[in-house]
């Protein structure tokens, strides 16, 4: 596929930017020399070339997408229509608060209902993604120990069947990570956390459902664990939508959590964002919040910042319009919706798990919640078939691959999530899938190193692409 660079042809333009309509302002020195260097196209040559790109994507609308731990399902257009609403998108941040009730009512109405399903008591919507709001919780942990005079807190425990994110984010607030092991079951090992704990202990970051798809039965337990050795809880609830309207962090002994407002609540993601991770906490917790936070009632909604506020953690109120679709979907789905959403999104899940594990391995695979972790190693141990295999083989079936090598502690991990969107004839036809992809590597592991066979790209090379990534034109090596 050629480049818009490689398209361009001297003269060829289209008329996007409408003739300048202001006085035109003289730069002096610092207006550059000469125009930039820009693909000269035709509009028709312009359209062709995205849509040309757009066809070798895959979203929601073009296919299944079990991606775990990403929850990459359906979200309704209306919500995409109302956050489109001029009213949302037209509202300018620094405009006098009395001109724009109606914005500040929705972050008061949406924190309030994200509480409300979270059991916390008060909830910043700055965070801009999930691991944002990881960094943010903990600093609200080491702000209270730092306020309370507790200077020697300065370890975060981290079970290994959490989120990537978790221990990353914990380092980046400065703390020690301590890595606790899962049990055979796959929950947190009780006695290695009962070692782990200690007068050096901040907290405890706790991934639940964890990676493997799993409610940890231990959770009182767990939570009662780090409470009694001084530390708090902070709950990665990026896996929300599988307990949704059933559990609630802050009933489980949980002091703060993070939601992802871009996976659970309706805003489409996977292109990079803009995402959002709203952080609820207990009231203790809640002078430490970012600010500003709303307060008020109906026509005299005020900003105000907690009076121990650790500063902002982004400009202004947060990705808003991601906020304006979370509240949408939260008054479209209703009190009934929330948890009806959450049991179909774990019943697809074990519909999945059951018509797969005769043919796959599922090491902790009983029962799930929103996803699970099938291990090709049997496979793989057969035919020579890996995960990696059968996920891009996949691509040649029109579904997007699961998460794959994730968690760690499955070693050929794929990792499933249908989510609560999806129909029974689209899992019933993903496990044909599956299972015609089994049979060919039985029959020929070998060939499928080769997949995918029909796309336009196959294998690229990934680590390259990530460490010496090629972001300008080369313009014949200059
Ligand atoms: C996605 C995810 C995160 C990180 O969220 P981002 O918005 O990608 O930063 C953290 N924890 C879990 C369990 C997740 O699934």
């Amino acid at each position: 596929m050629q480049l818009l660079f490689e398209r361009s042809k001297p003269g060829r333009k289209l008329s996007l930017i409408p003739a300048c309509d202001v006085p035109a302002v003289d730069f002096g020195d610092a207006a550059r020399d000469a125009a930039p260097r820009l693909p000269q196209l035709a509009e028709v040559d312009l359209g062709r070339h995205y849509t040309e790109l757009c066809k070798q994507t895959h979203g929601v609308n073009d296919g299944f997408y079990p991606l775990g731990s990403c929850t990459m399902k359906y979200n309704p257009r209306v919500n995409e229509e109302l956050s489109a609403l001029p009213g949302f998108t037209g509202v300018h941040p620094l405009q006098p608060t009395a001109t724009a009730q109606g914005c500040l009512e929705v972050i008061a109405k949406t924190s309030e209902m994200l509480n409300e399903i979270c059991g916390m008591d008060a909830m910043t919507l700055q965070p801009a993604a999930g691991a944002h709001g990881e960094f943010t919780g903990l600093q609200l942990i080491r702000a209270y120990h730092l306020d309370r005079g507790d200077t020697a807190r300065n370890k975060i425990i981290v079970p290994d069947s959490a989120h990537g994110t978790n221990p990353a984010s914990a380092v980046m607030v400065g703390f020690e990570v301590v890595a606790v092991p899962s049990n055979e079951q796959g929950g947190v090992d009780l006695e290695a956390l009962k070692e782990a704990v200690g007068e050096d202990t901040a907290g405890l970051m706790l991934t639940n459902p964890n990676t493997l798809g799993l409610f940890d039965p231990n959770i009182l337990e767990i939570t009662k664990i780090i409470h009694e050795a001084g530390g708090l809880c902070y709950y990665d609830g990026a896996n929300l939508n599988a307990v949704m309207g059933h559990a609630r962090p802050g009933d489980m002994g949980f002091d703060c959590v993070h939601v992802n407002l871009h996976k659970t609540f309706s805003t489409p993601h996977g292109g990079g964002g803009p995402g959002s991770g709203p952080v609820g906490c207990k009231e203790f917790l809640a002078p430490y919040l970012p600010g500003p936070l709303v307060a008020g009632n109906e026509g005299s909604y005020e900003f105000f910042t907690p009076e121990k506020s650790m500063g902002r953690v982004r400009s202004f109120y947060g990705n808003f319009l991601v906020v304006v679709r979370a509240l949408a979907y939260i008054l479209t789905l209703g009190k009934e919706g929330i948890p009806e959403a959450s049991a179909n999104a774990v019943l697809n899940a074990n519909y999945l798990l059951k018509r797969l594990c005769d043919l796959y391995s599922v090491p902790f695979g009983e029962q799930c919640m929103h996803e699970f972790v099938i291990d090709v190693e049997p496979l793989k141990h057969d035919t020579g078939a890996s995960a990696m295999d059968v996920a891009k083989r996949m691509l040649d079936f029109g579904v997007h691959p699961p998460t794959m090598y994730f968690p760690l502690i499955v070693h050929e991990a794929l990792m499933i999530e249908p989510t609560e969107t999806e129909a029974p004839e689209t899992l019933d036809e993903f496990v044909d899938i599956m299972r015609s992809i089994y049979d060919e590597a039985q029959a020929d592991g070998e060939k499928l190193h080769h997949a995918p066979f029909t796309r336009f790209i196959g294998r690229p090379d990934e680590v390259n692409a990530a460490r010496k990534p090629i972001l300008r034109y080369d313009f014949d090596g200059e």
